[in-house]
């Protein structure tokens, strides 16, 4: 059996409580070294063999999950944050199918949700912004036409974007072609929940300088969009005068 972990964004006691139990029963670990904690795997078992997937290609990983399931050990699959979210599990999952090897998904906390609480911010305050847009800059990794950054950027909701910190130029770029005011209020997180997390608000237009005067090159999410700003309206849910299914408001 393999199991496909999510890991959480960083901070070790994020993983959920499934994830931490299949990883202390795994005779096989292997985890993404370049994102994942290591001290995640301080509870393995002692004859656990580890394998950080930084260096490896899919084939080398299907090789060792084949020979694991061979000898009829149970692998496990650390992916960081969320496995859903550019975590290359498709392409495992597929090749699992073809070699009839039986497979399990954990979710995990996705960095995405790291990020809102290391701001201390909601994503979808009313009147603001309803939609969550997670997205990425094109780069090595091509993004589809229909997808390009400024083309979501004209929903101007709520955007977090991964893998971008390194092309903040074109990020602002599109952004503001898209139709965000270059004083729209942004954030870079480096490294939400790990015990390095650094916060740095800035605006769209800022943004590139920011990444550049706090050296953030990797590992940080772009948040971008009025759930920043400090206008809202309040929620319908919790307004005294509001009826729903569980409370009959003073209006009513
Ligand atoms: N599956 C992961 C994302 C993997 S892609 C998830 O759900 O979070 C890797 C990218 O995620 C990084 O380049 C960075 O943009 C982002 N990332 C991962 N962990 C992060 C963290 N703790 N803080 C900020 N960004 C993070």
């Amino acid at each position: 059996m393999i199991h496909f972990i999510g890991a959480g964004p960083g901070a070790a006691d994020l993983i959920t409580v499934r994830g931490a139990r299949l990883l202390r029963e795994a005779d096989v670990i292997i985890y993404a070294g370049s994102l994942v904690n290591p001290a995640l795997l301080e509870n393995k078992k002692e004859d656990c063999a580890v394998y950080d997937s930084a260096s490896m290609t899919l084939e080398d990983v299907i090789d060792v999950m084949k020979a694991t399931e061979a000898s009829g050990g149970t692998t496990v699959r650390l992916h960081t944050g969320d496995p859903s979210l550019y975590g290359a599990i498709r392409e495992q999952m597929d090749r699992l199918d073809e070699l009839e090897i039986a497979y399990d998904v954990t979710p995990g906390v996705s960095s995405f949700s790291g990020a809102a609480a290391a701001l201390e911010a909601e994503y979808t305050l009313p009147e603001v912004s309803q939609s969550v847009i997670i997205t990425r800059m094109a780069g090595r990794t091509p993004v589809p036409e229909r997808e390009k950054l400024s083309k979501m950027a004209s929903h101007g909701c709520t955007m977090v974007l991964f893998l971008s910190t390194g092309l903040l130029e074109d990020v602002e770029r599109e952004l503001m072609e898209g139709g965000y005011g270059p004083d729209t209020p942004a954030a870079i997180v480096y490294k939400a929940t790990w015990p390095e997390q650094r916060v740095y608000r800035c605006t769209v237009s800022t943004l590139a300088r920011t990444a550049k005067e706090n050296q953030v090159t990797k590992t940080a999410l772009i948040t971008v969009g009025g759930f920043l700003g400090g206008q809202y309206e309040r929620s319908k849910l919790y307004d005294p005068g509001f009826t729903h299914g569980y409370r009959v408001g003073s209006e009513s």
